[in-house]
C-alpha cells in the first residue's frame, strides 16, 4: 500500500505548536471479513498535528468512496465514507507507558520525524464500512432457483420447488411427516384440564 508520509518541521517541537497537513492516498482496496471494497479514486485526507509536550497528537478526517457488491442481489453498492484519523506519537523514545492509554493506542515518533498516516487512514475508513453491504435495507435479493433479480418483480420460474425438496430431504424426521399421531391424544388429559379450570373459576368468585 502507498504511504502517506508527513515530515514534522522543527518549529513543531515547541509546546502547543500545531500544524495542518493534507494529501491524497491511493488505497485501492479495503478488506473487511469476506467483503472487498474498491476505492477507485484516491482517499483525500487532512490532519492536525499538535504538540502536547509528551507527544504529537494527530487528529483528522479521511474521505473516500468505496464500491462493493450488494450481499443479496450483487448489484454495485457505493458508500461515501468519512473516517477519523487518530494517532498519538510519543516524543521521548524511552517512554513506555501513557496514563489512560493501552499500549496499542500510542506509538513512538520515528527518529527521522516522519509519520506514515496510511495505517491510521485505513483504520479509520474500515470503522465506517457497513457490516453487511446492501443496495437498500429491503433489497429482495436474487431468486435462489433461477437467479432473477427479485427487485425487478416476481421471477418467471414461479418459486423454488427444488429448494423445498432439498430442505425436506435434509430434515432427519422428514419421513415422519404425514404419519397419523391420533393415538397420542389422551381423552383423560382433556378432562383434567376442564376440571382445573372449573376449580379456578370457583375460587375467584
Ligand atoms: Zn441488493
Ligand atoms: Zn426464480
Amino acid at each position: 500500500m502507498a504511504a502517506a508520509l508527513i515530515k514534522l518541521p522543527a518549529e513543531l517541537f515547541a509546546l502547543a505548536e500545531g500544524s495542518r497537513f493534507e494529501g491524497r492516498l491511493d488505497v485501492g482496496e479495503l478488506r473487511l471479513g469476506p467483503d472487498s471494497y474498491r476505492l477507485d479514486e484516491p482517499v483525500t485526507w487532512e490532519a492536525d498535528v499538535t504538540n502536547t509536550g509528551e507527544a504529537f497528537l494527530v487528529a483528522g478526517v479521511a474521505h473516500a468512496t468505496a464500491r462493493t457488491e450488494c450481499a443479496r442481489c450483487l448489484s454495485t453498492v457505493e458508500e461515501s465514507l468519512t473516517g477519523s484519523i487518530e494517532g498519538y506519537f510519543l516524543i521521548d523514545p524511552e517512554q513506555r507507558t501513557v496514563d489512560g492509554m493501552e499500549g496499542d493506542e500510542f506509538d513512538v515518533l520515528p527518529a527521522n520525524h516522519q509519520i506514515d498516516l496510511a495505517p491510521l487512514i485505513t483504520a479509520g475508513l474500515l470503522m465506517e464500512l457497513p457490516g453487511v453491504p446492501l443496495c437498500s435495507e429491503d433489497c429482495a435479493g436474487l431468486c435462489p432457483s433461477c437467479g432473477a433479480d427479485l427487485n425487478e418483480g416476481p421471477c418467471a420460474c414461479g418459486g423454488d420447488p427444488a429448494l423445498d425438496d432439498f430442505a425436506q430431504a435434509a430434515h432427519p424426521f422428514a419421513a415422519l411427516r404425514g404419519l397419523s399421531l391420533a393415538g397420542d391424544a389422551q381423552p383423560g388429559d382433556t378432562a383434567v384440564d376442564e376440571g382445573s379450570g372449573g376449580n379456578g373459576g370457583g375460587g375467584a368468585s
